[in-house]
C-alpha cells in the first residue's frame, strides 16, 4: 500500500492500550480525514499487527511531537461515524483525571460518557401539553383543534400538562398536525420531557410549600450567593440532620438558574434521588431538571445528556458520573455536592476518582463556587475548611424549628442479651422490643439498622479443639449463610467477595459435629422481629432493605414510596436505609450492633462508625413528634459512639484529627495504594517487591518525606483466586505524590492493569 498523504497529526487516548506518557499516541490525519476535530472518536491501526482499535482524538497537531521518528507514524483508519463525540470541553479534566488518579486516558474518557451515548442508542420523550395563558376560548377554529382545546380546558387543573398522545386520543384526534396548529397560534403549550422526568413528575413531585428561611439558612444563603460573582470559592456547609440544607441549595440553584446559568447537584446514590429529584422537579416546575444516575435505561441516560449538551438543561442532577455532565464551562453556575462524606462518591475501577474532588476540580476550572453539604462532614474536608482561606465553613448546629435532634440511649449490647432469660438469640435487646412496640401501637414508624446482611457470617465447628470454620475456596474470608425458603435445603452459603455459593454443610468435615451459624445479619433480625411481633407481615407492614432484597434501583424506589404512604411500619435494612431518607412519621430507630466495622483493618473505620450512627439516627424525629435513637453496641464507651449520640460532631472531628495528625495520616498526609494481583502468591510477592524497591529509589530522588510501606499481603489476601499484596506509599502533600506518581508512570513501572491497582487518596483498604 502506497503511503498516505497526511494532512495534520493528532493524540489519539485508545481506549484500551497503556500510554505511559498519559496524553494519547500520535497518528497522521490523512486527507479524507482532514476535517477531524478534538473529541472524535476513530479507528486507529495498534501494535506491531496494526489492530484497528477505537480511541479519541485529544489534540489536533501540525507537527507532530517529539516522541515518536515521523517515519514511525500510522495514519487514522477512519472516524467512527455511529459515535458521539466526546465533548471537547471535558478534555481537559479527563486528562487531569488520568493524570491525578494514574488511569489511562482513554480509559479515563471511555469511562466519562454513558455507555448510551457511546454507542448512540435512541432517546424517549414525551410531549407536554398545557393551555398557554391567558386561557383563549373565544377565538374561530377548525373542528380538531376546537376539539382539542375544549378536551384540553375541561381538564382539571392537576391533570394539566397533559400528555399529548393522551389528549389526542381524548378528543379523538389521529395526527399531531392540529395541536401543532394550536401551538402556532399561541393557544397551547408544549414541552418535552424525558420518560424519567414525566414518571416523577407524576408520582413523586414534592408538593409543599417552602419553608421560610431561618434567619441562620437566609444569612448562609447571603454569604454564598455574595461569592457568586467572584470566580471559584469552596463552601461547606455543615448542617446537622434536619436542619434545611436541601431549602438551601433549592434558594442557591433558584439564584443561578435566574441568571441564565446552569446548576449541578450531585447526590451519593439513587436511593437518594427520588426524593431529592422529586424536590427539585416540584420547585422548579418551569425549569428543565436533566436526570443523570445508573438506575435509569440506556436510552434515558442518553436523552439526559443531551438534553445537557444542547445548553436545554437548567439544573443537572445526578450520582457520582453527573459530575461529567457535559454543561460548557461558561454556562456551569455553581456545583453542589450533598453528602460529601459518602463513600460512594469514590469508583472502585480506574479511573479510581473520587466524585467530590473532581466536583471541585470542575468548579475550579469553570470559575465557579462549589458547595459541599454534610451533617457528618469528611475530615479532609473539615480540615481544608479550618485550614484553608479559599475554603468558607458555614455551619447549622441546629434544626429547623419545630423539629428536634432525637434522644439517642447508647447500650451495652452485652448486658442487653444477658437481661433476657431464655437461651435464644436474641438481637433485639429488651429496651428496643418495648420502644419498637410502643411506636407501632402509637402508630410511628420505626428504621432498624444493621450493617449486614444474610443470616449468619460465621460458620464453623462448635467445638473449639477443632477450630473448623467455612471460608471461600477462592477467598480469604468466612461465607455468610443466607436463609432461602423455596430452596430445599433451606438456604446457601456465599461468599460476598467472589458471589461463590455452595450448600449450608451439615457436620464438620474434621470431626463430624453439627456446625453451628454464628454472627448476625439482616436476615436473622427479620426472622427475630416475626417472632416478637406476630403482626408484623414481610411485604405488607414491614420491609427488609439490603442488596439482597432491592434489585435496581426501580424496586427501591417502590419500596421507599410504600414506607412512605405509612402502610409499611418498620424498615430494616443495612447502610441503605442510613441515606437522606426523610419521611417525618419515624419516631424511632434502633441500631442493632453499632459497631460491626470498627475494628477493620482500616483508618477510616472509626470515622466510618461515627457517620453511621449519627446518619441512622437523624432519619427520626423529622416532624413535631419527638424521636428516639436506640444504639445497642458492644463497645458503648468509645468515643465514635458516645459522641455520636451526644449528636457532637465537631469535638468528634478534633478528637480523630489530633490522632491522625499524630500518626501521619490522611488528610495530614496523601496517600496512594498499589494492590499487585496474581494467581500464584510468590509471583504477586516478588513483583510487590520490585516494585516497592523502584518506588524507594524514586523517592530518594524527589522527596524523602514520602514514606513506602510494604509489601505485605492485603487484609483480605485472597479474592476469586487471586493473591494480593500491597504497597502503601504517604506523601507529605499532593504535590509530592503528584511527582512520585508521574515519574512511576513515566519510565514504565505504574500503569493500572487488571493486575496493578493503583489507587490514589483510596477509601478502601481491605
Ligand atoms: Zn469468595
Ligand atoms: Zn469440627
Amino acid at each position: 500500500m502506497p503511503p498516505q498523504k497526511l494532512v495534520g497529526y493528532a493524540r489519539v487516548a485508545v481506549e484500551r492500550a497503556v500510554d505511559r506518557s498519559g496524553g494519547g499516541l500520535t497518528y497522521g490525519i490523512p486527507e479524507q480525514l482532514a476535517d477531524l476535530t478534538a473529541g472524535e472518536r476513530v479507528i486507529v491501526p495498534l501494535g506491531r499487527g496494526d489492530k484497528p482499535v477505537a480511541g479519541y482524538i485529544v489534540q489536533c497537531l501540525d507537527q507532530p511531537g517529539a516522541d515518536i521518528p515521523i517515519g514511525a507514524i500510522k495514519p487514522i483508519i477512519r472516524r467512527d461515524s455511529k459515535a458521539v463525540a466526546f465533548p471537547p470541553a471535558l478534555l481537559e479534566l479527563a486528562q487531569w483525571i488520568s493524570s491525578y488518579y494514574c488511569a489511562p486516558l482513554g480509559v479515563t474518557i471511555a469511562s466519562m460518557m454513558p455507555a448510551a451515548v457511546k454507542h448512540n442508542i435512541g432517546t424517549v420523550t414525551r410531549t407536554m401539553i398545557d393551555l398557554a395563558e391567558p386561557i383563549a376560548l373565544g377565538e374561530k377554529l377548525p373542528a380538531k383543534q376546537r376539539a382539542l382545546l375544549e378536551a384540553l380546558a375541561g381538564l382539571p387543573a392537576d391533570q394539566r400538562p397533559i400528555e399529548m398522545h393522551d389528549l389526542l386520543h381524548m378528543a379523538g384526534v389521529k395526527t399531531a398536525g392540529p395541536v401543532n396548529k394550536l401551538r402556532e397560534r399561541g393557544l397551547i403549550t408544549a414541552t418535552t420531557r424525558s420518560a424519567v422526568e414525566a414518571r416523577w413528575a407524576e408520582h413523586a413531585v414534592d408538593a409543599r410549600v417552602p419553608d421560610a428561611l431561618t434567619p441562620m439558612q437566609q444569612r448562609i444563603v447571603t454569604d454564598i450567593t455574595r461569592a457568586f460573582s467572584a470566580g471559584f470559592s469552596a463552601h461547606l456547609l455543615y448542617g446537622v440532620t434536619g436542619s434545611g440544607k436541601t431549602e438551601i441549595y433549592i434558594r442557591l440553584i433558584q439564584q443561578v438558574v435566574d441568571a441564565g446559568k446552569t446548576a449541578m447537584l450531585l447526590v451519593p446514590e439513587i436511593s437518594l434521588t427520588p426524593q431529592t429529584g422529586g424536590r427539585l422537579i416540584g420547585r422548579f416546575p418551569n425549569h428543565r431538571v436533566a436526570i443523570l444516575h445508573s438506575g435509569l435505561t440506556a436510552a434515558q441516560r442518553h436523552q439526559h445528556w443531551a438534553m445537557v449538551e444542547s445548553g436545554d438543561a437548567d439544573i443537572v442532577l445526578g450520582a457520582r458520573s453527573a459530575v461529567f455532565a457535559p454543561v460548557p464551562d461558561d454556562a456551569l453556575g455553581l456545583v453542589i455536592v450533598d453528602e460529601e462524606h459518602d463513600h460512594s462518591y469514590k469508583q472502585d475501577q480506574a479511573p479510581r476518582y473520587h466524585g467530590r474532588d473532581v466536583a471541585i476540580r470542575r468548579a475550579h476550572t469553570a470559575g465557579c463556587p462549589i458547595v459541599l453539604g454534610s451533617a457528618t462532614p469528611s475530615l479532609e474536608s473539615w480540615h481544608n475548611a479550618a485550614a484553608r482561606n479559599d475554603w468558607s465553613l458555614h455551619r447549622i448546629p441546629e434544626r429547623i424549628p419545630g423539629m428536634k435532634l432525637p434522644r439517642v440511649r447508647v447500650l451495652d449490647f452485652l448486658e442487653q442479651r444477658k437481661a433476657r432469660k431464655d437461651r435464644g438469640v436474641h438481637l433485639i435487646g429488651p429496651v428496643l422490643e418495648r420502644a419498637l412496640g410502643e411506636t407501632i401501637n402509637a402508630g410511628g414508624q420505626a428504621l432498624l439498622l444493621l450493617n449486614r446482611r444474610g443470616y449468619a457470617n460465621y460458620i464453623a465447628c462448635p467445638d473449639q479443639n477443632c477450630g473448623w470454620a467455612l471460608t471461600c475456596d477462592h477467598c480469604d474470608v468466612t461465607m455468610v449463610y443466607h436463609r432461602h425458603k423455596t430452596l430445599p435445603t433451606g438456604g446457601f452459603v456465599q461468599c460476598h467477595h467472589c458471589e461463590a455459593q455452595t450448600k449450608l454443610p451439615a457436620h464438620c468435615p474434621q470431626c463430624q459435629k453439627r456446625i453451628t451459624t454464628f454472627g448476625l445479619g439482616t436476615q436473622r433480625v427479620e426472622e427475630e422481629l416475626h417472632r416478637k411481633f406476630p403482626q408484623l407481615v414481610t411485604g405488607e407492614t414491614m420491609l427488609r432493605l439490603d442488596s439482597d432484597t432491592m434489585r435496581g434501583s426501580h424496586a427501591l424506589h417502590e419500596a421507599l414510596t410504600h414506607f412512605g404512604t405509612g402502610e409499611i411500619k418498620v424498615l430494616l435494612g443495612t447502610q441503605m436505609i442510613a441515606k437522606g431518607l426523610d419521611y417525618p412519621n419515624v419516631r424511632l430507630v434502633g441500631i442493632i450492633n453499632a459497631d460491626t466495622s470498627i475494628n477493620l483493618p482500616d483508618f477510616r473505620a472509626t470515622e466510618r462508625t461515627f457517620q453511621l450512627v449519627s446518619q441512622v439516627s437523624g432519619r427520626c424525629g423529622r416532624s413535631e413528634q419527638p424521636g428516639l435513637v436506640i444504639v445497642q453496641t458492644f463497645q458503648p464507651d468509645i468515643p465514635a459512639i458516645r459522641l455520636a449520640a451526644e449528636h457532637n460532631f465537631e469535638a468528634f472531628a478534633a478528637l480523630e484529627l489530633q490522632q491522625r495528625h499524630a500518626c501521619g495520616l490522611p488528610p495530614f498526609a496523601r496517600m496512594a495504594r498499589l494492590v499487585v494481583r496474581d494467581r500464584d502468591h510468590t509471583k504477586a510477592m516478588t513483583r510487590a517487591k520490585d516494585l516497592t524497591r523502584v518506588m524507594i529509589e524514586l523517592v530518594a530522588q524527589i522527596d524523602q518525606n514520602i514514606r513506602v510501606r510494604g509489601p505485605a499481603p492485603c487484609p483480605i489476601a485472597r479474592i476469586a483466586d487471586k493473591h494480593r499484596v500491597q504497597i502503601e506509599i504517604m506523601a507529605p502533600n499532593a504535590v509530592t505524590l503528584q511527582k512520585l506518581i508521574a515519574a512511576g508512570r513515566s519510565q514504565g513501572y505504574l500503569h493500572s492493569t487488571a493486575d496493578l491497582v493503583i489507587d490514589v487518596d483510596p477509601l478502601a483498604l481491605l
